[in-house]
């Protein structure tokens, strides 16, 4: 099959750009599309190409290469839903003669399948699609009807009653690499701003079996955490050739302590030279400081670690299971062995004032390289979702980019998004002297 696999455009919207003209909050998305790539390096056989409308902004003239595609797959996070559903139709249309067949996966697809039962779309990848896609394409190429766990076939006006998968280290499908030759065009573009230039996406494991209310990522796996071999992992690291920073791109990239001891181990002994970034809990930096020292052997120079909030109640609030004393002493121990800090925040819609200028000043006075603050967003198909569905104002995903409030704000939303504004101009002025 002619297969091409899309990564949407930056398309998020602004209501402080929108209402306010507040610009400097719009959100803009970079880094490779590794998930694509991943899926591509399981499509063996096949002619696989992958346009990257983040580098690429004119890539939908491609698809027209070679007659036009058979197959096309579309990643999306939920602002990007609409979006991906807009170029489906225009795909369907364009390429009517040949009627491609439209697939979608990704987070929105794992968090809220039904969101995408609709016009344009075929089939519906849910959750880790590595394999369950290259079982749908080989059905698909052989003439065979489709019935494997986790891919839906899209029947508007019917019942949509996906049949889940049970997800397994056989869908991590270990000894095949990402395709990274598919997006080398562009590698100049994947960079890591704060941080460092050219970095490298790798990721190490899917999943989390932690259950924080706001988030998505336990749904990819139902729950479970599936990690690559050292081996694979290694591998992937070598393909990306002399790249010096590599991003593991997974949401907890220690979860498996023993498997990050022995990886970090293998690259000690390997002397690879490279730096790595991380994201880990504060709370395994607290059980087990000397695997982050390991890992500060190894390379690793940056965590990025979800704070979220400086306030216990608000914490449990968000089932986030760690603590104000527990971050603090994370990163007193992040500070002593070396390792810089990129912190994640969460601001609630019901901030204040107040509120916003003591994460200010918590902030300021913290070791924390980079901060980045989003706004609480509760994604469809999260706890966080269900717990506050019946009070979300905003519904129209094309804004679900952790950068607007979809809930009502305490203070008038203009007054909201300016000291969101303030707050984040002061921690560019945080980053610079830090
Ligand atoms: S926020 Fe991090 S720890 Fe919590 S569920 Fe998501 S990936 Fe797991």
């Amino acid at each position: 099959m002619n297969i091409v696999l899309v990564n949407p455009p930056n398309c998020g919207r602004s209501i402080p750009e929108e209402e306010y003209g507040i610009t400097s909050l719009k959100m803009i998305f970079r880094g490779e599309p590794l998930a694509l790539s991943v899926l591509a390096g399981n499509l063996a056989g096949h002619e696989v190409r992958i346009v990257d409308l983040k580098a690429e902004p004119e890539g939908m003239e491609k698809l027209a290469a070679d007659g036009g595609p058979d197959l096309v797959g579309f990643t999306a996070v939920t602002c990007e839903a609409n979006t991906v559903i807009r170029l489906a139709g225009e795909i369907k249309k364009r390429f009517a003669g040949k009627s491609p067949i439209v697939v979608v996966g990704g987070h929105h697809a794992s968090c809220d399948p039904a969101y995408f039962n609709r016009e344009g779309i075929d089939y519906i990848v849910m959750g880790l699609g590595k394999l369950s896609f290259r079982l749908l394409v080989d059905d698909l190429a052989a003439g065979r009807t489709p019935a494997i766990p986790g891919v839906v076939r899209v029947r508007q006006g019917g019942v949509f009653s996906p049949s889940l998968r049970k997800y397994s280290e056989a869908d991590l499908v270990d000894e095949l690499p990402p395709r990274y030759d598919l997006v080398e065009a562009h590698r100049d573009k994947y960079v890591m701003s704060g941080v460092g230039g050219k970095v490298g996406f790798v990721v190490t494991a899917f999943g989390c079996t932690h259950c924080c209310a706001f988030c998505s990522i336990p749904s990819l796996t139902d729950g479970r955490y599936l990690g690559h071999s050292a081996e694979a992992i290694l591998r992937d690291i070598d393909l990306l050739g002399d790249i010096p920073l590599i991003r593991f791109v997974d949401a907890n990239t220690f979860g498996d302590r023993a498997a990050a001891r022995m990886l970090a181990t293998r690259i000690i002994e390997l002397s690879l030279g490279k730096k790595f970034v991380a994201d880990v809990r504060a709370d395994t930096v607290v059980a087990d400081p000397d695997l982050l020292r390991l890992w500060h052997e190894a390379g690793l120079s940056a965590v990025v670690i979800g704070f979220e909030e400086i306030d216990d109640g608000r914490l449990d609030r968000m089932n986030k299971r760690s603590s104000l004393a527990k971050n603090l002493t994370a990163l007193s121990i992040l500070a002593e062995i070396g390792i810089r800090v990129i912190g994640d925040f969460i601001i609630s819609p019901d901030y204040d004032r107040e509120d916003f200028e003591r994460l200010g000043r918590f902030i300021d006075s913290s070791p924390i390289a980079l901060p980045i603050p989003s706004i609480l967003t509760p994604i469809p198909g999260t706890p966080l979702f269900r717990q506050l569905q019946q009070e979300i104002t905003l519904t129209d995903l094309d804004y679900y980019t952790f950068s607007n409030a979809v809930l009502p704000t305490r203070l008038a939303p203009k007054e909201f998004y300016t000291l969101y504004s303030d707050l984040m101009k002061q921690l560019h002025h945080h980053i610079k002297k830090s």
